[in-house]
């Protein structure tokens, strides 16, 4: 079976090559063909020695997820549905925005975490992404958006200049996965994207929230929507395996950094010089809080203060995501007004509090909700009786 040289970061690319009798450097020209230009035809690759070609002809593919779906939103918005595998289907999302453009990618098929508002989780667990299946969707949007990697020559633009991952999927469940997408994402040869741009969202996975710190540092987002234990337990059922005192811990641990062992320490380093590079660890030095507005659930003036109370120690900015619903949802958006004035009342406190735009509105609404469509299985409950009786 040829290997999908989509799976391979530096490392498993030079041990590949390696394998092929061939020197470290031609895994770093390797990664620049696939990810920096974009490139899927070995025989292309003109720099590469005609024996090489022939080999990797033989050994190896470059293979993305095949597209079902590929629509355009008036605001430009562009989402992808992805086949990955019979039946699975997955999403990728293109933000276009004045200054940059944010690309949403999955991490699962489905999602095991079952949050209340939220359609992926309706659709039930069916497996975690491959390395080549999430880093393709990325690939996949470069070429569609008629760009290889690189920055724009003139205005050093990048079409995709962020990568959140937060769509289908808990990331730091597929752990191994994501963090081996990640460094290709952030590899010079690759794509080169700074870890500030580059957020990991999570529903509060804690031992995975330290993991990320220490094996591959990059944005953090936490998929908070409730300022108490008793309202996160049925939104987030997550939480009650960790609960937002572990929850808020673990943030904190990640904004500030990795400690260091005293044997790193330069003695002779000035403080400054020291604490700086402590702090580094973490690309950035808050955490964001997102937040969806569901009316009358968790949209109350009393819920906003809980919050401001919940949060005090926590580096911090919030994110409000007006709710977008989705047939049989069970929850409504929150009015503009009560969005308005929860948003005043963190701003009153002196948080960055923003509103996220609905954006695509007229492709479909919830994130979710065009995979559902090619995905009618079993709800899970009824699968695991099933598979149980079996
Ligand atoms: S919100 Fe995220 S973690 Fe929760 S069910 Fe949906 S995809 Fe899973």
């Amino acid at each position: 079976m040829p290997v999908n040289l989509l799976d391979y970061d530096l490392a498993h690319l030079t041990s590949f090559c390696a394998e092929l009798g061939e020197k470290p450097f031609r895994a770093r020209q390797l990664l620049r063909w696939i990810h920096h230009f974009g490139e899927s035809d070995f025989e292309s690759m003109s720099d590469l020695a005609k024996s090489l070609r022939t080999k990797l002809v033989t050994r190896a593919v470059v293979e993305v997820p095949a597209v079902l779906a590929d629509s355009t939103a008036s605001d430009g918005t562009r989402k992808w549905l992805l086949s990955v595998g019979p039946g699975n289907g997955i999403e990728t999302v293109f933000i276009p925005e004045l200054h940059r453009g944010t690309l949403c990618i999955s991490s699962q098929v489905g999602c095991a975490l079952e949050c209340a508002f939220c359609a992926t989780g309706r659709q039930g667990f069916n497996r975690n992404l491959s390395v080549a299946e999430i880093v393709g969707q990325l690939w996949l949007a470069n070429r569609a958006l008629g760009r290889d990697a690189r920055a724009d020559k003139v205005t050093g633009d990048r079409r995709i200049s962020n990568v959140v991952m937060m769509g289908m999927g808990e990331p730091l469940t597929n752990f191994d996965n994501v963090v081996a997408a990640l460094r290709i994402m952030l590899d010079d040869h690759a794509y080169g994207l700074s870890r500030r741009r580059v957020t990991v969202s999570t529903s509060g996975i804690v031992p995975n929230i330290d993991r990320l710190l220490h094996e591959c540092p990059v944005a953090l987002a936490v998929s908070l929507h409730a300022p108490n234990d008793e309202l996160r337990d049925r939104l987030v059922p997550i939480n009650k395996k960790y609960p937002l005192k572990a929850l808020l811990a673990a943030c904190t641990r990640y904004v500030e950094g990795v400690p260091l062992d005293h044997a790193d320490l330069d003695e002779a380093a000035p403080l400054h010089a020291r604490v700086k590079w402590q702090r580094q660890a973490a690309p950035r030095d808050f955490v964001t809080f997102e937040y969806v507005m569901l009316r009358g659930v968790n949209d109350q003036i009393e819920h906003a203060r809980e919050l401001l109370a919940l949060t005090r120690d926590v580096p911090c900015k919030f994110n409000l995501i007006p709710f977008n619903p989705f047939p049989a949802s069970g929850f409504e958006r929150s009015e503009p007004e009560a969005i308005r004035r929860f948003q005043e009342i963190l701003l009153e406190a002196g948080l960055v509090a923003t509103v996220r735009k609905t954006r695509g509105d007229d492709i479909d609404g919830a994130c979710g909700q065009l995979a559902g469509q090619v995905q009618d299985r079993t709800n899970r409950k009824q699968r695991h009786s099933a598979e149980a009786s079996t």
